[in-house]
């Protein structure tokens, strides 16, 4: 038999509607409990989870419950006491969005007639019609499976004009949801010309579906104790145009034709990785994950699965959206403010879990059949703008997807071209076809961004952080991109292509000519000789890095093999990954440094909370001394790979000596417990570790004699001195590693260094800096680690120096106040 709870903030009102119910049972009586009011004799009216989790389970049967409930918190309550549910007792319990008093008495006369849960449900979603028909009044449809209770007595209403531009689209749309759901009234929105069609003013799927556009008159209509504070949040919003009056203008989105820069056609973004390339613009795009429909047992399971993938396609669009909001603008932000509600959205995950629990489907057949038909709804607007939003819901559908599978991270490019996208990850570099890219442009990103990287890795031209005016390009397009100016053509004249085709030829043939003198050491005038290594995160990049003449590699970024993944790499896996790279590079020397997670690069299954400032928080070797599970499980990996290789440690990150000797104890310990398993490790592995926050450098003396080497992170060093973040273009002008502050501290570094015997490189994109070199090799830098492509280039400027001028212009350059006073005096040096 299938019973039924009645939630109430009222213990009267819920003992009345029992009684009224159970009087309609009493050939055959069923379990009607309560759960009312707060027990406070002060403030008795409200409704507790606890208590109503009490209430299912005393009314529970195998057949199942039916959850009635009044308005407002009762709704939230009664859904936070279904989460404390056992995941079994959950698939059996409904929380019904029928009116309390007629619904609980159509569903206590089914459960005594023995009808399914379903049976149950549907008709006390169905009471309502009786007396609507007898009284003909305003019919509210309200939607199916909604928790929602929809308008009825007391509804208050405004009447309102939509005055954006583009309507209630996807930011507006999120904005208001988000306002609406500040208030506990159940708030609708109801298209005057056509009173049927309503949307949830809570539910950004039926907002932005609900597709009002510029200068359409709505009325919203809201019923709850604060609908009138509710109703005037609404207005005030709107009569503000949801701020969007300037930015609209300023922050041009996908529907806006492409901005005008320097020539007609042009648009400026940061410099990346130098040279000119030429050809049709190709936009990135990512496989589709299969998805099957699948007989499932065990639905709770299912949604927990879904939960977790959601969860974490939250996190990270919450770090994208935080790291745009402090590097573009509100208003480009707030499109991940939307993305973030669709993810949150009541009325569809409902719908997901329904069709989980009464279909027995497998979670991502679910969600994919939820989103592809949100996704038509939105193809099915009358408005070009509202339809183009079926490809956001499209986007943050597949994220989810990946997570569910495992699958579709892999990166296809239809044909060969200039790449644009949004931004590449680590893990990008291991999926592109190198062969097919031959330049890079993308949205975000500044001269230290992964993108950044990535392109100077491979010696591809990159321009960075180019704003969202980038993706309007159409797949295509004929395109020359100039590394170096920091500057792409949308629409090159003849006399442009003329130019560029000669500037082209004459880079490739610099190029290859660095190239084929980049095998042999760099040696400066005087015979000083200068180790130039590779900074790689792959193994198809230590292949990169020899063909480009690099001497070994001076940081070895371990993070590719923990990203983009559901668990941590096992022991083996990592194991195979370093002794591969290894042999790649035969007897040169390899620097392993330690995970450098948690910053930008957040990771799913580590479950590190939100950090209001990631970069200052549990990154790198704090988060690896908090889990010495994780950083072991990589110890044991490197050192088990140093019999046969030339491997060295670094830990990165170090702020304080505790931090190293802490490290150095695990370190340790891993080496006694593979003693004592037998395992074969190299008698003596370097240890050393990267200068990359202030600290550690104005202390190097004191962590000089506790290691072996040091090398300098410029990119971080720099980051933390000038409290400039990577990748934030508003704060570009900062971010120059040749700022007097940055190179002060290198000279400190090396000067505690040398006292100890110790030796200094450098790895962060400094070390490749023609205009850094001689200054860096001037104050004592012994090792310059940096990306492939560079490395050419670099070695031809090594050769053309001598240590003493080197030191003299570094001795000079101390001297300078500003960045760009030292690069004034290395452009005449
Ligand atoms: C640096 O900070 O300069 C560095 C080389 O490390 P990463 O860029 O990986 O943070
Ligand atoms: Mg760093």
């Amino acid at each position: 038999m299938v019973n039924l709870v009645i939630v109430s903030h009222s213990p009267s009102l819920a003992a009345g509607v029992a009684e009224l119910a159970r009087a309609m049972t009493r050939q055959q009586p069923i379990v009607i409990a309560t759960a009312a009011g707060t027990g406070d004799a002060q403030h008795p009216l409200g409704t507790n989870a606890d208590e109503i989790r009490h209430a299912v389970e005393t009314a529970y049967s195998g057949d199942g419950v039916v959850v009635l409930m009044d308005l407002g918190s009762a709704i939230m309550s009664a859904e936070l006491a279904l989460d404390l549910l056992s995941p079994d007792m959950r698939t059996h319990v409904r929380l019904i969005a029928a009116p309390v008093v007629e619904g609980a008495i159509a569903a206590a006369v089914q459960a005594s007639l023995g009808g399914s849960l379903d049976d149950v449900a549907n008709e006390a979603m169905g009471a309502l019609a009786a007396k609507i028909d007898q009284l003909g009044q305003y019919q509210p449809q309200p939607p199916l499976k909604t928790k929602v209770t929809h308008p009825l007595a007391g509804a208050q209403d405004i009447v309102v004009t939509i005055e954006n531009r583009l309507g209630l689209h996807a930011r507006p749309a999120a904005q208001f949801v988000q306002t609406a759901a500040r208030f506990q009234a159940d708030i609708f929105l109801v298209r005057v010309v056509d009173e049927t069609r309503r949307a949830n003013a809570k539910s950004i799927n039926a907002v932005a579906s609900f597709g009002a556009r510029q200068n359409e008159v709505i009325r919203i209509t809201a019923v709850g104790p604060d609908a009138s504070e509710a109703l005037q949040a609404l207005q005030e919003l709107i009569a503000s145009k949801f701020g969007e009056d300037g930015e609209e203008a300023a922050a041009p989105v996908a529907a806006v034709p492409v901005q005008t820069a320097v020539e007609a056609g042009a648009m400026m973004g940061v410099a990346a990785s130098p040279g000119y390339a030429m050809g049709p613009a190709v936009m990135l795009h990512f496989a589709e994950p299969i998805v099957e429909r699948q007989s499932i047992e065990n639905a709770a399971k299912e949604w927990a699965r879904l939960q977790t993938a959601l969860g974490v396609v939250r996190t990270s669009t919450e770090m994208v959206r935080d790291q745009i909001a402090r590097s573009a603008n509100k208003y480009d932000a707030a499109i991940f403010d939307a993305h973030l509600l669709f993810l949150n959205d009541p009325e569809f995950l409902d719908s997901v879990r329904h069709t989980i629990e009464t279909e027995h489907v497998n979670a991502e057949w679910a969600w994919k059949t939820a989103v592809d038909s949100s996704a038509q709804k939105f193809e099915a607007i009358d408005d070009e703008y509202l339809r183009a939003r079926a490809a956001d819901v499209k986007d943050i559908g597949r994220q989810v997807l990946v997570q569910l599978t495992g699958q579709g991270k892999d990166v296809q490019l239809p044909h060969a071209g200039i790449l644009i996208a949004i931004d590449l990850a680590p893990s990008d570099t291991a999926r592109l076809d190198r062969s097919k890219v031959l330049g890079i442009c993308t949205e975000r990103g500044g001269p230290t961004s992964h993108s950044a990287i990535l392109a100077r890795t491979l010696g591809i031209p990159a321009v960075v952080g180019l704003g969202p005016k980038v993706m309007a390009i159409a797949d295509g397009t004929s395109l020359i991109i100039d590394g170096q100016g920091g500057k792409v053509l949308t629409a090159p004249t003849n006399a442009m292509i003329d130019d560029y085709t000669k500037r082209l030829k004459e880079w490739h043939l610099a190029r290859d000519t660095a190239r084929s003198a980049s095998a042999a050491p760099a040696v400066m005038k005087d015979g000083t000789a200068v180790e130039v290594v590779a900074n790689i995160g792959s193994t198809e990049d230590a292949r990169v890095a020899l063909d480009n003449g690099a001497e070994g590699v001076g940081l070895l970024r371990t993070e590719f093999l923990f990203l983009d993944r559901r668990d941590a790499p096992s022991e083996e896996e990592q194991f195979d990954a370093y002794q591969t790279i290894a042999t790649v590079m035969g007897e040169r020397p390899v620097i392993v440094r330690t995970l450098d997670v948690g910053g930008d690069k957040p990771l799913a299954y580590l479950d590190l909370g939100r950090e209001e400032n990631p970069f200052l928080g549990q990154r790198a070797i704090r988060l690896c001394l908090n889990r010495p599970d994780i950083f072991k499980t990589q110890l044991r990996a490197i050192l088990r790979a140093t019999p046969k290789h030339n491997l060295k440690i670094m830990f990165p990150m170090i702020a304080d000596v505790t931090e190293v000797r802490r490290a150095r104890a695990l370190l340790n310990e891993t080496r006694a417990e593979l003693a004592a398993e037998k395992a074969p490790m190299a008698d003596r592995v370097d240890v050393g570790i990267m200068v990359e926050i202030p600290a550690a450098a104005i202390l190097a003396h004191v962590l000089a004699p506790e290691v072996d080497f040091f090398s300098i992170g410029t990119n971080d060093l720099t980051q933390y001195t000038l409290a400039a973040e990577r990748g934030n273009r508003a704060v570009t002008h900062l971010q120059d590693a040749l700022h007097p502050a940055v190179l002060i501290q290198i000279r400190q570094t090396v000067q505690a260094a040398s006292v100890h015997g110790k030796w200094v490189g450098v790895c962060g994109e400094l070390a490749s800096d023609p205009a850094a070199i001689p200054i860096l090799i001037g104050l004592g830098v012994k090792e310059l680690s940096m990306a492939s492509g560079s490395i050419p280039k670099a070695k031809q400027v090594i050769r053309s120096l001598n240590l003493k001028d080197a030191q003299a212009v570094a001795a000079q350059a101390l001297q300078l106040d500003t960045a760009e006073a030292v690069r004034k005096l290395m452009k005449t040096a």
